[in-house]
């Protein structure tokens, strides 16, 4: 079920979704990377191509969102045990092929500051993707971000002018205080890092957004992305709090591809899909869309409710990443 697209996915695209989403879509949070590269190829990957490059992005959008012009932030797929160095070389070269294609290098904690220095340069790279799975705490879901984004990466960012792309963990995400504080100091320390708060500052509980993103509000030099998020309080929150200018949109290709949804569920969140979750009522047939339908509709609705005019729009799925990566 997962990487296909089904009619019913077709039709509801061009039903709720076809004139919202704008000609021309920037995916801030895109991921390109080949399954040879993993020490243990996760689920989603397994059942796709084994290579995922450019051209594969850029059939698999085309595919459900037609006639769009596409350009993205891309990185590596994070994984534990992944072959970083064979997983930057890729994306470098993905980077040198397709101008559309701004890469930003995987991290991990480990890696001498100045190599991260070097491999950015040399392959051309915006900006850094680290991840909680490269973090020595465990569980690594607990991780405090310095434990899997060290400073020093964070004074090369500054240096260079780079972006890193932070999906944060612990329980409550940017609720969490000590999530606030680190954020908020190493932005402020380092203020030509730019930071990206990956799933609307990980609001798959929209309710943790909601609640601690003013934390980090008057701080220059944060912006957050759309994706794989498909509930709308999050992104409604940061644009009432950090203005409209610092949303990007993020497919999270290829969790585009993905079916199924993510749901606020007490004071945590759950992916539903068919390997956890029997899609049958009495009442009506239940027909699970793909990840890539379910946040643009999320993101269509917060547009929606925040009264956002169409050129507020085409800044959330153009213009500000434009402005951010302008080379
Ligand atoms: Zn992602």
């Amino acid at each position: 079920m997962n990487w296909t697209i089904t009619p019913a996915d077709l039709a509801f695209f061009a039903k709720e979704l076809d004139s919202f989403l704008p000609q021309r879509v920037f995916d801030a949070h895109c991921h390109l990377y080949r399954n040879a590269d993993f020490a243990t190829v996760p689920g989603l990957a397994a059942s796709g191509p084994d290579v995922v490059d450019w051209p594969c992005f850029l059939e698999h959008m085309e595919a459900i969102a037609p006639g769009r012009k596409w350009e993205a932030l891309a990185f590596p797929f994070p994984s534990k045990g992944l072959n970083t160095v064979g997983a930057n070389e890729f994306l470098g070269a993905q980077v040198q092929a397709y101008p559309a294609v701004r890469g930003q290098m995987v991290v991990t904690p480990d890696m001498d500051p100045e190599f991260v220095r070097e491999t950015v340069r040399r392959f051309g790279f915006v900006g850094l993707k680290c991840y909680h799975l490269f973090s020595p705490v465990e569980p690594t879901f607990d991780s405090a971000v310095e434990a899997y984004l060290p400073e020093e990466h964070v004074r090369v960012a500054h240096e260079e002018g780079l972006s890193i792309t932070l999906h944060m963990v612990r329980a409550r995400a940017i609720a969490d205080p000590v999530n606030q504080e680190s954020i908020a100091r190493l932005a402020r320390k380092y203020p030509n890092s730019r930071w990206i708060l990956a799933h609307a500052a990980r609001g798959f509980n929209p309710y943790h957004t909601i609640e601690g993103i003013g934390a980090l509000a008057g701080i220059g030099n944060i912006w957050s992305d759309t994706s794989a998020v498909t509930e709308a309080g999050a992104f409604e929150a940061i644009v009432r709090t950090h203005g409209v200018e610092r949303l990007l949109y993020g497919a999270d290709f290829p969790v585009t591809h993905l079916r199924g949804r993510c749901v606020a569920i007490g004071d945590s969140f759950l992916w539903l899909t068919a390997d956890n979750t029997q899609f049958a009522a009495a009442y009506a047939p239940i027909e699970p869309l793909l990840i890539f339908l379910e946040s643009l509709r999320a993101l269509k609705t917060a547009c929606w409710n925040l009264r956002l005019s169409d050129s507020d729009v085409e800044r959330i799925f153009w213009g500000n990443a434009a402005q951010l990566f302008e080379k």
